[in-house]
């Protein structure tokens, strides 16, 4: 790998000044994806600019109705965040399968974000909870919704001189089931073959009042199902509910062949994920 110019600045203001000289640079954060790429030879920038020291983009803030997350801020920070486990268990679920501790402790929520990746781990959840997402440039701060942030494996809306500065949730009230789960090649440090993230609102006598669904893996982007959320929405949480909505599941998502999965595979555990939601029949566990 050559040696190149790495550049840390401290505040934003040092951040724009460095991408106005450098605009060829690229930026990273734990840079436990970039350096992957930087290695293999897929991307060679002349110089790399590092946001993990801009403490403005770090940390979990609350706003009321609101948490605002940074983009630098660590998976394992967030997932240690009293706030995050109070307001988001759908978030820390998914942060505590993601990679191993060490990767936790470099790696960041905006860089999982602007990665893009169909399996990254924050994404189904950030989709069911209607995350909206910050990017920032010397001259605007714009909000969009994360859904439409993202268009492709490895695609999102970022121009020149623009980053991602956070992510906005707003806090859960009624909701009695998050759920997260995601299935890999082994159990500890496994990208998603397929995962699926679940918010749902359960009446005390089961019935589900309202769904909310996101698959991981199974497309080019998150994949959300309102057909099958409207389905479910009325009925007990029931295996046979569940069981009778799998075809809908299958025939909706749009899973590839590669090295971890054949498309077939990825496709009938999307559906079979569905089934695990019955484990919250009686608001459980
Ligand atoms: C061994 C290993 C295991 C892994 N396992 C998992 C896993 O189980 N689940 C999972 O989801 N991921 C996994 N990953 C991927 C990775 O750790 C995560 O995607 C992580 O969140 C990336 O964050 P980062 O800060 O390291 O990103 P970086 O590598 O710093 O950056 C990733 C991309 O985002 C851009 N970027 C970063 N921050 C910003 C910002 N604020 N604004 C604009 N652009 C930005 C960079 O330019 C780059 O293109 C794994 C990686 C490794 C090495």
């Amino acid at each position: 790998m050559p040696l190149r110019d790495v550049f840390l600045p401290r505040t934003l203001d040092d951040l724009w000044d460095t991408l106005e000289q450098r605009p060829e640079s690229m930026v990273y954060a734990g840079g436990t994806d970039l350096f992957v790429r930087l290695r293999s030879g897929s991307i060679a920038p002349p110089s790399l600019v590092c946001l993990e020291r801009l403490n403005e983009i770090k940390g979990v803030r609350d706003e009321g109705e609101f948490l605002f997350i940074g983009a630098a801020t660590t998976h394992g920070f967030l997932l240690a965040h009293p706030l995050t486990v109070e307001h988001f268990p759908i978030l820390a679920k998914a942060l505590a399968v993601l990679a191993s501790p060490p990767v936790r402790h470099m790696g960041t929520i905006g860089g999982n974000i602007v990665n893009a990746s169909p399996a990254g781990d924050t994404l189904p959840p950030l989709y069911v909870l209607d995350a909206e997402i910050e990017i920032s440039s010397r001259r605007e701060v714009r909000r969009m919704p994360l859904a439409d942030f993202i268009f492709g494996p490895g695609e999102v809306l970022l121009g020149k001189g623009e980053i991602l500065t956070g992510v906005r949730v707003k806090k859960l009230t009624n909701e009695n089931v998050h759920h997260y789960e995601k299935v890999g090649l082994r159990k500890g440090q496994a990208c998603a073959v397929a995962s699926l993230a679940a918010l749902l609102r359960l009446s005390p006598s089961g019935v589900v009042e309202e769904a909310r669904l996101a698959w991981g893996s199974v497309g080019p982007t998150v994949v959300t199902l309102t057909e099958v959320e409207h389905a479910l929405t009325g009925e007990v949480l029931s295996h046979d509910t569940l069981k009778g909505l799998i075809p809908l599941v299958r025939d909706n998502v749009s899973p590839i062949d590669d090295v971890r999965a054949s498309a077939e595979y990825r496709r009938i555990v999307a559906g079979q994920l569905l089934l695990r939601l019955q484990q919250y029949r009686w608001g459980g566990p």
